[in-house]
């Protein structure tokens, strides 16, 4: 067993250090290390490998929470079963390369599809019973015309902006920052007889039809990720992801609290005071009856437990609650029958008090005598 280093020590900074701090210190060590700058040496790729990973949980706030608060144990499972499969937060390495040493670069390979951004409005009840959208998306895609190399006789040649490379350097002094070559991209060739389609570049955009699962239980904010519908990647590379953030428009007469489905209801104050049965729309789905008990106060909550949103990340896990807030109203326009009752019951009431104050008065009193019977003995 392998014990795993500290990724604070790996990188060379201080737990509290900020963000910049550590993009600063893997830098730093990821051009000390690079595997270009240290041909063959295992020691040397162990390190660089090490300060990669140290780096992709302590520049992600929640893989560094977790981190700092139990350790590696935090990290296990992270983008695993609990997340779901758009909660793949691990970026993986390339993105750090990517941003460090410009994208397929050199000996990095080919470019992996770049990520797509996608902002998509749903519906109050399509956010509580999850839905399927066709979506149409421009991406990028290797040039059919010309198999994607960009030449129309298939041939390249090695790139004369930065011999091969694929990368330039900028900068001056010790430390100098690579990017991508902007002639080649980063493949280090450019085509000998430009395609005309793609005009050389071996890449087009185009719009394409997605189906997105949009699952019930979301709500605004909320980032969905759909693995491999983003742009083709170069010469065989993994496509990038697509990523669909999510606003829900409000609804007339329902809100949402967390997972809980809020509905004010009113309901007169004879209902209240006697109790009934009163019918509330659903979310989805027809109406119901709900009983109120006698004495209900207005503000009071009824709750139908398990009927509220379900949680995206995992539809096994409990849902939320559907909470019917009472508002109890009082009759306005009454008839003189009506007044003449409210009148009649609220000397019933007034009597009842009465009885109620002059019975304590009694008891007082009673007591009283009863104290002064027994100090008399
Ligand atoms: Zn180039
Ligand atoms: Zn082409």
């Amino acid at each position: 067993m392998s014990e795993k280093p500290d990724y604070y020590e790996v990188l060379g900074v201080s737990r509290g250090a900020d963000a910049e701090a550590i993009k600063k210190a893997y830098r730093n060590l990821a051009l000390k290390y690079h595997p270009d700058r240290n041909p063959g040496d295992k020691k040397a790729e162990e390190l660089f490998k090490e300060a990669a990973e140290a780096y992709a949980v302590l520049s992600d706030p929640d893989k560094r929470r977790s981190y700092d608060q139990f350790g590696h144990d935090g990290l296990r499972g992270a983008g695993g079963a609990g997340f779901g499969a758009y909660g793949d937060i691990f970026a993986g390495f390339g993105d750090i390369f990517r941003d460090f040493f410009g994208g397929g670069g050199g000996h990095q390979g080919p470019r992996r599809g770049q990520d797509l951004a996608y902002e998509m409005d749903i519906d109050f009840i399509e956010a509580y019973t999850g839905v399927e959208r066709e979506i149409s998306i421009p991406k990028e895609e290797n040039c059919s015309a010309c198999g994607g190399s960009g030449s129309k006789n298939g041939r390249r040649e090695t790139c004369p902006q930065c011999r091969g490379q694929g990368q330039v350097f900028q900068g001056h002094g010790f430390i100098r920052m690579a990017s991508t070559c902007p002639r080649c991209l980063g493949t280090g060739t450019v085509a000998s007889d430009p395609c005309p389609e793609c005009r050389g570049q071996g890449r087009v955009k185009v719009r394409r039809e997605v189906t997105v699962k949009i699952p019930p239980g979301v709500d605004t904010g909320h980032r969905l990720r759909y693995q491999g519908k983003g742009d083709q990647g170069r010469q065989g590379a993994p496509p990038g992801d697509l990523f669909v953030e999510i606003s829900v428009r409000p609804h007339e007469i329902f809100s949402r609290e967390r997972n809980h489905v809020l509905l004010e209801k009113k309901i007169d104050m004879v209902l209240a005071a006697l109790g009934g049965e009163i019918e509330i729309p659903s979310v989805a789905g027809p109406s119901r009856i709900l009983e109120v008990p006698a004495g209900s106060q207005n503000g009071k909550l009824l709750r139908l437990e398990g009927q509220g949103f379900a949680n995206p990340a995992d539809p096994s896990r409990k849902r939320g609650d559907f909470i019917v807030a009472l508002n109890v109203t009082t009759p306005k326009d009454l008839t003189e029958r009506q007044k003449e009752l409210l009148r009649e019951f609220a000397s019933i009431e007034e009597e009842k008090k009465g009885e109620s104050l002059f019975s304590g008065i009694r008891r007082k009193v009673g007591e009283k005598l009863k104290n002064a019977t027994g100090r008399r003995r």
